[in-house]
């Protein structure tokens, strides 16, 4: 395509968490031209994560201060970064991708996709209408807004439990419900919870509604999932936790997806289609952590530009 308008780069990374920022300082550091478009602010989801004291070499840090350290360390390479950028459109070209945007239209001889990945909905009566009104996704976020407040968590993995230990902290008390009888949680996470006095827990148990009086949440419906029995749990505000979803859309028929819409890579963070790379929770990853995350996006970058210098040969 030729137009003025058009922004060439060598390398264009669309998401700026952890696995977009690593693919940014590494690209930055081979001396490429280098932009993250990012559609909030950079961090992805370290900017909803309070502690993190699971990235090696890093004893204690906030979710949002590691992801500030890592956009400094980016640009302080060369790596731009667009925030607030919506991407429209990718259309996928040997060399010459094109990233359509409200920002303007990017072109790069490599991509990679690090566009992360969102919070699962429940996808129950009363979830929309409240949300923002004791329905959240967020503990980092909202948790406050719960000061000595009844409170329900679902789900069962490493952010139910660690979010609702969290929410420990402002509310009075915080009631786990989980649809099976353990939790998928990282040991450490779960004996942190058990131990809480303010955490109790409802096995085999599901919420099929969330109940409001208009204004905000009062109670949710819980069921028994071996005895089927449905009983009202009154409560000030419910926090969902049931796993995340990729963010793949843009690419849905252009890139081969699991199942579960991830996209497949391999070893090399290599997609289906040649230059095209998926790194972090966005591609089919048994582990997603920002040090995992991060791995790939280092991954993609020194990959991306041994591509881009055979483009040249
Ligand atoms: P997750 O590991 O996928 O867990 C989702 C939980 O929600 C599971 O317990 C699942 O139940 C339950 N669930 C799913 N759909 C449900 C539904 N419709 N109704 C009720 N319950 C439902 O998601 P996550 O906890 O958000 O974690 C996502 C990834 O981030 C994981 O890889 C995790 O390790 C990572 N993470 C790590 C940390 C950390 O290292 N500190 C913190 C947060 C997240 P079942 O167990 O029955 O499937």
């Amino acid at each position: 395509m030729v137009n003025e308008n058009i922004k060439d780069y060598d390398i264009v990374i669309i998401g700026g968490g952890p696995a977009g920022l690593a693919a940014g300082l590494y690209a930055a550091r081979g001396n490429m031209k280098t932009v993250i478009l990012e559609k909030l602010i950079p961090g992805g989801q370290l900017n909803n994560t309070l502690d993190v004291e699971n990235y090696p070499g890093i004893d204690h840090v906030t979710g949002p201060q590691i992801a500030q350290a890592m956009e400094e360390q980016t640009k302080r390479f060369g790596c731009e970064i667009v925030n607030n950028c919506n991407i429209s459109e990718v259309e996928f070209n040997k060399g010459k991708h094109l990233i359509k945007s409200d920002k303007g239209t990017y072109r790069g001889k490599a991509l990679i996709i690090a566009t992360g990945s969102e919070y699962r909905k429940l996808s129950v009566p009363g979830e929309k209408e409240y949300s923002g009104k004791g329905v959240s996704y967020c503990a980092v976020c909202d948790g406050a807004f719960f000061k000595e407040k009844k409170l329900v968590v679902v789900g069962g993995g490493d952010s139910a439990v660690e979010e609702g230990t969290f929410l420990t902290k402002f509310a009075s008390s915080v009631t786990i419900v989980h649809r099976r009888d353990k939790f998928r949680a990282e040991k450490i996470i779960q004996d942190r919870a058990f131990k809480n006095p303010k955490i109790n827990v409802i096995w085999n148990t599901t919420v099929p509604e969330i109940k409001g009086d208009g204004n905000s949440v009062v109670a949710v419906k819980i069921k028994d999932v071996i005895t089927n029995e449905e009983k009202d749990f009154p409560c000030d505000g419910i926090f969902i936790y049931v796993g995340l979803d990729p963010n793949t859309q843009l690419f849905k028929g252009k890139l081969k997806m699991d199942e579960t819409g991830r996209i497949e890579t391999n070893e090399k963070m290599e997609t289906n289609f040649p230059g095209v790379y998926a790194v972090g929770d966005v591609r089919e990853t048994p582990l997603k952590q920002a040090v995992t995350a991060a791995a790939d996006g280092s991954l993609a970058a020194t990959i991306s530009i041994e591509y881009i210098e055979s483009l040249h040969d």
